[in-house]
């Protein structure tokens, strides 16, 4: 392993080697490693267990807020491992543990082809994919995480295995939704999907029609097939020069989809939507690599608060206690408080499905704000708590990996059988609990980690 490769709380770049995507979280591990290759992570693994310390995978830092403390863990960042390859003819990527959405995204764009790419064009491929992965083909194609065909990591003993349904397939199942507690995953390989344009756009309308149009975006649901995706939406963006014009300071609400159907279909589709009288409509057939752009989130690191909940259903009376808690009028300080509809290939079982075979639920709240200082930090996490306890008649009692950014119960995660198969692979590929993930799946019997 390269000297520089380890970087020390003394070193002069240890500030900008801790630091994540989510600048508020303020990262204090034993030491940042920065892995080229795989051997790099083998030599990495090896070196922190021969002093006594853990080892967290860490590919972005979007979702560091739930790592906790970081005390005796080597932090190993895997942004230099960039590589990705696109199998065009067998419609396979295999991309680095540090690639970017975006970045397989353009990739397979050349060849007419798309990944499961989540809303966010600098997500991390593997942390998004092992934790499940809702993409905006989720209800035609089920979450990422059972699109993956291998994974190849470096194991507790700093050896690299590779793992697929015919190799390792018990890990090979765990690593497809159970998260990041098994390894080092070097490299993913994924499906992708003859997709070279789709339609997609955003209607935006003046945050005050709220109610109305939940309403409407909530009846329209129950005839949208499973090629359209759609999420709806409270927006409040800040007045700063990131956000172009006119949304900038404007507060809205709104309704984003994405159709595979043809442009007649979905312009049909949309009409009673658009009969709302939208300020602004964007919908257009677009290049399927602009997709990563359709959601407006942030592209570079900033300082943020999140959670999430998953929903059983999304009827009147709940439509009207988010509008009450996030709408017009509510003192939200929330930037964006959405509702993504499932369904579809989400709830549908297949044979050789991984850990998180589906989402038993029928949407996903997500609730996200600004975090510049602790206390607007502070702010945002009660707001956060406004909105989930408003919907808690609707919890659908589990949560969604990617969407918790507090500590939850492995059992609310995965469910109870699903997880004590996981803790059983986790027993059996890293005994000493060495992997520590944002959301750990912990040894049976709860049995902590005392030295690696
Ligand atoms: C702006 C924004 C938009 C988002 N949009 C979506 C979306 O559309 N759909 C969706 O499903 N989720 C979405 N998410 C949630 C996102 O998928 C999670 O935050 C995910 O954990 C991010 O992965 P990461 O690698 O970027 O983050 P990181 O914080 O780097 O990683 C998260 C966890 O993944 C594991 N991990 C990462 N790399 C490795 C590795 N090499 N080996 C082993 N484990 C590893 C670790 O357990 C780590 O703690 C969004 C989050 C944000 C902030």
């Amino acid at each position: 392993m390269k000297t520089e490769a380890v970087v020390l709380p003394h070193d002069p770049h240890w500030d900008e080697a801790r630091v994540a995507w989510n600048l508020a979280v303020d990262q204090q591990p034993a030491a940042v490693a920065l892995p080229e290759s795989a051997a790099d992570v083998m030599a990495v693994v090896r070196w922190a267990r021969s002093r006594g310390l853990r080892v967290a995978p860490q590919g972005t830092g979007h979702s560091a807020a739930a790592m906790g403390s970081l005390a005796h863990t080597v932090l190993v960042k895997t942004e230099r491992m960039r590589g990705v390859e696109i199998d065009a003819e067998r419609r396979i990527a295999r991309v680095e543990a540090g690639v970017l959405w975006a970045e397989v995204s353009e990739a397979a764009a050349v060849h007419g082809l798309a990944a499961l790419a989540g809303s966010s064009p600098d997500v991390g491929v593997v942390g998004y994919s092992l934790g499940g992965g809702i993409s905006w083909l989720a209800r035609r194609y089920g979450l990422a995480a059972n699109s993956i065909t291998a994974v190849e990591l470096v194991n507790a003993d700093g050896e690299l295995v590779r793992a697929d349904a015919d190799n390792e397939s018990e890990l090979f199942w765990a690593l497809r939704g159970g998260g990041g507690s098994f390894g080092v995953v070097t490299a993913l390989e994924f499906q992708l999907y003859p997709i070279a344009e789709l339609y997609a756009g955003v209607l935006f309308f003046p945050i005050e029609r709220g109610k109305e149009v939940l309403h409407a975006w909530r009846n329209w649901l129950e005839d949208v097939p499973d090629e359209v995706t759609s999420v709806g939406r409270f927006l409040q963006f800040p007045p700063i020069p990131d956000i172009p014009e006119p949304l900038r300071g404007g507060s809205f609400v709104v309704v984003e989809a994405t159709s595979l159907l043809d442009e007649a279909a979905t312009d049909e589709l949309l009409r009673p939507l658009r009969e709302l009288g939208p300020a602004i409509d964007t919908f257009a057939a677009i290049p399927i690599e602009r997709l990563s752009s359709l959601h407006m989130d942030p592209e570079h690191p900033v300082p943020g608060a999140a959670d999430g909940m998953l929903l059983r259903d999304f009827p009147e009376e709940a439509i009207d206690a988010i509008v009450g808690a996030a709408g017009a009028g509510s003192g939200s300080p929330l930037l964006s408080v959405e509702v993504r509809h499932l369904g579809g290939a989400l709830g549908r079982m297949q044979p050789g499905h991984g850990a998180l075979a589906t989402i038993e639920a029928g949407f996903a709240m997500f609730a996200v704000g600004m975090a510049m200082t602790p206390e607007l930090g502070a702010a945002v996490r009660v707001h956060i708590e406004v909105v989930q306890a408003a919907l808690a008649s609707w919890d659908a009692g589990r949560d969604y990996l990617n969407f918790t950014e507090r500590r939850e119960r492995g059992e609310r995660l995965f469910g109870s059988t699903t997880f004590r198969r996981l803790q059983s692979v986790k027993a059996k590929v890293d005994p000493k609990d060495v992997f520590r993930s944002n959301h750990p799946v912990r040894l049976p019997g709860g049995r902590l980690r005392k030295a690696a």
